[in-house]
């Protein structure tokens, strides 16, 4: 996919102005884009750092790496994918997909690949984003320099998990060999017949320890807390099935309904920790059938309610942890040498290769440094000087007008897939526009009180769940212990919350000129509206 100008023959030294920019291109910002050219919306543009879309699955290549939520529901309600030959698809056919939805919607001349969004700047005069750009984007086909963009309004598809976090371990810096974050997977480094230290057991280490295991020569593997693990029910999708989804769309979408909903039971579990007992029993009964020593069973039994940090499935971890090449390290890491790891009870591991399955920064959300609001404040300094993130529905945030992020705080799942969070939240966007639309407001503020009556609520929900209560420390919680990641309920509620955008909790200005205190209504001289037409946006109304 190539990179398509519009605007290199602007003179250097002018900004690109456009309605909406989108800042990346993972599935929240090819949803975004999707929905507002559905909408008869055109004037958008689409920055991406990386070179191509996918984010979480253009960046993710490790071996293994594979969405854990049934594909037919992994994906976009208008975009079903007959194609998928997995039940849980690996990484490339997710990327694929991403990039097929991309040239089949015409959102490719809206992409402007390679294109970081250094810092984007609230002008409070002109109303709108001022967006500086970096990367080889930055260069247009002259070889001039580009120089940014204007917006009237940004949306922030950022993702929650693109920052990759490297453990800050005492002499790290030191290590002689190589390293590498899970999430920045070195394919051209051979890990054939290399003493391999993998440190960390969550969602992407239990994905690749199974695919690195038969080939490295040793593999420690240095556990903190152990996951909950559950059987994973992968299967290759029939031919058949394939041409049935194909030639009956309805076959498909009902059995991705079939899937939502049984997940959506889930939910309850997680907000009623008494009621995950079953399924801990399934994942203890998974763990003793496929770990008899009784000694690693112990080592590797959670001492948490399941549900509290991320359930895992798996069906090929344990085998792989028992084989004679791979040492379960517990003790915590003391110190890295330049050849080795050294644990708190002295010993030391030699190792070459150092692979990070460390997570992401989460609950810090490092781009909140990039994003200026009035007065130059930013969106982390806000947060901090807070305690903690927060939003109005993950989507706004007082003190920011005319900004919306997607996966933005408390919208995380842990029990279906992001992509129903997703759509909900352009939905609303959309809707957001429409409105501005129709009212010609020049800017759309969530109202302080209402985001913190919302968050009051949010917080008095999240403290019964089992992430708060279940007995672990999660990347869920933020420094303070307090939630800042996940949706305290079923998606269908936040679904039904974000219907309809919400005018009453939000205020608007409509003039162009500082001098005017009051907003006024909707009149000729009014700069033209934002939004795409006022027209109902697609995708409200039902689950899909
Ligand atoms: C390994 C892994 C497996 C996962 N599996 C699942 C799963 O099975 N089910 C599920 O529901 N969720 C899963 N997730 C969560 C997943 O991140 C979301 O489902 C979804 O992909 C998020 O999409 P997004 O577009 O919001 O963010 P991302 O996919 O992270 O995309 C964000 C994009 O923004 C770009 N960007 C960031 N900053 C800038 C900037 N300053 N300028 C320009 N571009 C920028 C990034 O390069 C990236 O392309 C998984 C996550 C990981 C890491």
């Amino acid at each position: 996919m190539s990179l398509t100008e519009r605007d290199e023959a602007r003179p250097q030294g002018v900004r690109t102005h456009v309605r909406v920019l989108i800042v990346g291109a993972g599935f929240s910002g090819l949803a975004m884009a999707v929905r507002l050219k559905q909408a008869g919306f055109d004037e958008f543009v689409v920055l991406e750092r990386g070179d191509d879309v996918g984010g979480t699955w253009r960046d993710n290549t490790y071996p293994g790496a594979a969405c854990d939520v049934p594909s037919h529901l992994y994906s976009f309600s208008f975009a079903p994918n007959p194609r998928w030959t997995r039940a849980f698809s690996p990484q490339r056919e997710i990327l694929d997909y991403l990039r097929d939805v991309a040239r089949r919607y015409g959102i490719v001349p809206h992409l402007r690949l390679g294109t970081g969004a250094e810092a984007l700047r609230w002008d409070d005069s002109e109303r709108h984003w001022v967006v500086d750009v970096d990367g080889q984007g930055r260069q247009d086909r002259q070889g001039g320099e580009r120089a940014g963009y204007t917006a009237d309004v940004v949306v922030g598809a950022l993702g929650a998990l693109s920052e990759p976090s490297l453990p800050d371990i005492p002499g790290i810096d030191s290590f002689a060999g190589t390293l590498f974050h899970s999430a920045g997977w070195d394919h051209g480094h051979d890990l054939a017949g290399e003493r391999v230290a993998v440190i960390g057991t969550g969602a992407s280490a239990i994905q690749f320890v199974p695919e690195i295991q038969p080939v490295v020569a040793h593999l420690d593997v240095y556990q903190r807390t152990p996951p909950w693990i559950v059987g994973r029910r992968d299967r290759a999708l029939r031919p058949l099935e394939r041409r049935l989804f194909r030639a009956v769309p309805a076959a498909q979408k009902a059995i991705r309904g079939g899937i939502y909903w049984l997940r959506e039971l889930l939910s309850f579990g997680f907000t009623h920790p008494q009621r995950m007992q079953a399924i801990q029993r399934m994942a203890a009964a998974h763990l003793a059938r496929q770990v008899p020593d009784p000694e690693l069973r112990r080592r590797i039994t959670p001492s948490y309610t399941i549900g509290c940090k991320r359930i895992l499935i798996s069906n090929d971890w344990y085998p792989a942890i028992q084989q004679p090449n791979v040492e379960l390290v517990t003790d915590g890491i003391a110190e890295v040498r330049p050849h080795s790891i050294v644990t708190a009870d002295g010993t030391e591991h030699p190792t070459d290769t150092i692979i990070c399955g460390t997570g992401f920064h989460v609950t810090d959300f490092p781009a909140g440094r990039r994003i200026h609001g009035p007065g130059g404040v930013t969106l982390s300094d806000v947060w901090q000087a807070r305690g903690s993130m927060e939003a109005y529905l993950g989507t706004t945030v007082a003190g920011f007008p005319n900004l919306f992020l997607l996966v933005g705080p408390n919208t995380g799942l842990g029990h279906t897939s992001m992509v129903f969070m997703i759509e909900s939240q352009v939905a609303y966007v959309v809707d957001a526009l429409a409105h501005m639309g129709a009212t010609a407001a020049a800017t759309l503020e969530v109202r302080p009180d209402a985001q913190e009556r919302y968050n009051e609520r949010l917080q008095h929900r999240l403290a019964r769940t089992v992430w708060n209560r279940g007995g672990c420390r999660s990347w869920y919680l933020d420094a303070n212990g307090r939630n800042t990641s996940l949706w305290p309920g079923s998606t269908w509620t936040f679904r039904r919350r974000t219907r309809r955008f919400d005018p009453w909790a939000y205020r608007s200005d409509w003039g162009p000129a500082p001098a005017e205190a009051s907003p006024r209504p909707a009149q000729n001289a009014q700069p033209a509206p934002i939004g795409p037409p006022a027209a109902a946006p697609p995708g409200r109304g039902s689950l899909d």
